[in-house]
């Protein structure tokens, strides 16, 4: 049951922050210390195990099945010594969010008792009975299941009594029904193909690291409060609410101090994803009051996506002990800033330069202005395919929604790279290359300056912002799964890399020079790809015009969007990097209009029942209060006086009225829009229904609900209003 507005609000102003429970040990005491990692390895393994172990993880190739029992029997017994009595196959459906199965460490003996077993066979496959996760029609009950498999390069760890074993997930037929899968794939083409090009410049790179480091921003909300809003809890969004006389214009929230309560939860998340060996480091106030952010240090781009799903379901545990809820939606309050998760993306060499780092000679140069020109122009090409995956019916309200930005990728490279590439564009190769006397490239353009950490003038609208030595794709949601995005970043510049490689291969063939040939070729990347390249401000109208007219794609409607991902182009491009095919795609994107459906369909219903059945009831007896105390004055006063002392109260009466009526007559067309759009069986037209017919009730409604609770008694109101929620003491 859901507990009365007035309970909500004094249990959560009473509320004292909990204390958390910190180790009374060094935090590099106690980091890792529930992962299964190299330090364990090498105490529960034998060196032999461990070896052929670490050597499949460091070079991605698969371990056989005898390793897999000696690793099986190492990794349960350090599990068992940590009090855990079951393990999990940890995957990434496609809804986000991760899903598991739990068995118990014990099997039947064959003597009727129970032994304690985790075979090698359970620990490297396993068939979850995940038959109702989406999947597009690639696995359907009756076809052979899916499986899950380990994927030993992202270790084991421990939550609660549980052995959690990252795993992916793909149907028996091959295709990936998971996230982790495509993002694995798409981190070796890149890996690949960036290596390749590296070797341009330095023979000495035998293999290329893909990075990423979120930010991840979230809601706090007093648990009770929570409870007292249907809305949030089926939905976690505000389906109504007026705007707080006050909330974010002050910027007191971004600067102010964290609340206790709040101080309190942070230390206790921090010690949990520290014993998870998630590195986090940072964690701030955001801009909306409630809202805060946390960041880890970057790590290995499958990694550190397995450790943002991980820390997802870490927050929501910790969040209950501190009788908090979070919220990972992207915009759960209208009129306050939304929630994103920036994946800040860069690559690096085992010889550890970062391809993103200009460095101190020209070749380096070079081969940082190849990866960057390289990138915009993946950028470009893909531009529709790297909002589409993005895209999500909550991301929507963040971008592409009536107050938030467009939704439209840009590249923003701020002044230095600019006049770089300017430079570049517009000199000959004859001006631009002499060969000195050590026979190295040399550019006319001059050195660039080594350091460009501090891009001051960094531009906060671009969603996709060069920031110093790494792209901060800014574009990813609160809640999502980082791989969707990754996976298709990585997969476009990998192709784009294995086009130049191929391109400049083409031109040395036919008797150019090398680095003559490089020149030629980024020279036409800079100019055909200008049109991602946006250095004003993207939140801006002019930009949506200017961004037709340079043919980037604008596309807001979520259903449509998805439809990137069949573009011929993409499909090749996913197709030659191996990383999705388009029996994969189409399924996927099945799936995707179904969770896009149904999101919108429950909103519908959720906000359904909020009008007619708490709010307008409410208002209707105030209505009556009002229409009595009318009666009265009528009764008590000549006409003359009555008219006069009444007139404001009739208006309002009738103000009333106007909104019942609006309210009840589009809950009931939005039921109709429903039905009708129940009927189609195609998932994109019945998405494209629900985006066309139904989403715009939800605003409708709401804005209607949102003036009545300006006018109907406060004491009345059902739901705890934004000032309650939103401000934690
Ligand atoms: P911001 O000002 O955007 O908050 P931070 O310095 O806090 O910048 O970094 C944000 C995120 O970027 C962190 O997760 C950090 O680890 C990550 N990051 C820093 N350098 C790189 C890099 N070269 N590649 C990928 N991520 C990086
Ligand atoms: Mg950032």
């Amino acid at each position: 049951m859901s507990i009365s507005r007035f309970n909500a609000v004094e249990k959560a102003s009473n509320r004292k922050a909990v204390e958390a429970v910190i180790p009374d040990r060094k935090v590099s005491d106690y980091y890792g210390e529930n992962v299964f990692n190299r330090k364990a390895m090498k105490k529960y393994l034998s060196k032999e195990t461990y070896k052929a172990l670490t050597h499949s993880i460091d070079n991605g190739t698969s371990i056989d099945r005898e390793i897999a029992n000696h690793v099986a029997a190492g990794m349960r017994m350090w599990a068992l010594e940590k009090g855990v009595t079951h393990y999990t196959h940890w995957f990434q459906p496609l809804t986000d969010g991760t899903a598991e199965k739990h068995d118990a460490f014990v099997e039947h003996d064959g003597n009727g008792g129970m032994i304690e077993e985790f075979s090698g066979k359970l620990l490297v496959q396993q068939e979850p009975d995940a038959s109702s996760f989406p999947n597009g029609g690639l696995r359907n009950t009756f076809e052979a299941r899916g499986y899950s498999a380990w994927d030993p390069s992202s270790p084991a760890f421990i939550v609660d009594d549980t052995l959690c074993i990252p795993t992916v997930f793909i149907a028996y037929t091959g295709e990936a029904l998971d996230y982790k899968t495509p993002l694995i794939r798409s981190v070796e083409a890149l890996s690949k193909a960036a290596k390749e090009v590296c070797n341009f410049f330095d023979e000495e790179v035998n293999s290329v690291t893909c990075f990423l480091g979120w930010e991840q921003e979230y809601f706090l909300v007093d648990e009770d409060l929570y409870s007292a809003r249907p809305d949030l809890s089926l939905t976690e969004r505000t389906l109504l609410g007026h705007e707080s006389a006050k909330n974010q214009q002050l910027d007191d929230h971004y600067f102010g101090s964290i609340p206790s309560r709040v101080q309190e939860f942070m230390k206790d998340l921090e010690t949990e994803c520290y014993k998870l060996g998630i590195p986090v480091k940072t964690r701030h106030n955001e801009v909306a009051p409630n809202q805060f952010e946390l960041a880890p240090i970057y790590e290995e781009c499958n990694l550190a996506n397995d450790h943002n799903q991980l820390l997802m379901s870490v927050m929501r545990r910790v969040a209950g002990r501190h009788n908090f809820r979070v919220l990972l939606h992207e915009k759960p309050f209208m009129g306050v800033n939304g929630s994103g998760k920036h994946c800040n993306w860069s690559m690096g060499t085992d010889n550890g330069k970062n391809l993103f780092s200009p460095g101190k000679n020209r070749e380096d140069n070079l081969r940082f202005i190849t990866f960057v020109v390289n990138t915009l122009m993946a950028v470009y090409k893909y531009n529709a395919l790297l909002k589409a995956s993005i895209a999500s019916a909550s991301n929507a309200y963040r971008l592409g929604a009536n107050e938030a930005p467009p939704a439209i990728i840009s590249s923003f490279l701020g002044s230095q790279i600019t006049e770089v590439l300017d430079r570049f564009e517009n000199s000959s190769i004859e001006d631009a290359i002499e060969v000195d006397d050590k026979k190295r490239l040399s550019l006319g353009f001059g050195q660039i300056p080594e350091l460009l950490l501090d891009n001051t003038d960094r531009n906060r609208t671009s969603p996709f912002a060069f920031t110093g030595n790494r792209f901060e794709f800014r574009a990813p949601g609160s809640s999502s799964n980082c791989g969707s995005a990754m996976l298709a970043l990585n997969s476009a510049v990998a192709y784009q890399l294995m086009q130049f490689k191929q391109a400049v291969d083409a031109l040395c063939a036919a008797g150019q020079s090398k680095e003559a040939a490089i020149f030629e070729v980024l020279k036409a990347y800079i100019k055909e790809s200008k049109p991602i390249r946006f250095d004003g401000n993207g939140y801006s109208e002019e930009w949506k015009e200017e961004a037709a007219r340079r043919g980037l794609d604008c596309e807001s409607s979520i259903p449509l969007q998805y439809d990137a991902y069949l573009q011929p182009e993409v499909i090749e491009m996913f197709a030659a990097t191996h990383v999705l095919n388009l029996k994969e795609l189409e399924a996927r994107n099945e799936v995707k209009w179904e969770i896009y459906i149904k999101k919108v369909q429950i909103e519908a219903r959720v906000l359904g029942d909020l009008s007619l059945n708490h709010i307008i009831p409410v208002v209707i007896r105030y209505q009556a209060l009002l229409l009595d105390n009318v009666a009265k004055l009528k009764k008590t006063f000549g006409e003359e006086e009555y008219n006069e002392l009444s007139a404001e109260q009739r208006r309002l009466i009738r103000k009333i009225a106007g909104h019942i009526n609006a309210v009840t007559k589009r809950v009931d067309e939005m039921i109709e829009a429903r039905k009708k759009a129940n009927k189609i069986t195609d998932l994109r037209s019945k998405a494209i229904a629900y985006h066309d017919t139904v989403a715009p009730y939800l605003d409708e409604i709401r804005e209607h609900i949102d003036e009545l609770e300006l006018m109907v008694d406060n004491q009345m109101w059902p739901l705890p209003k934004y000032r309650e929620l939103l401000f934690i003491r």
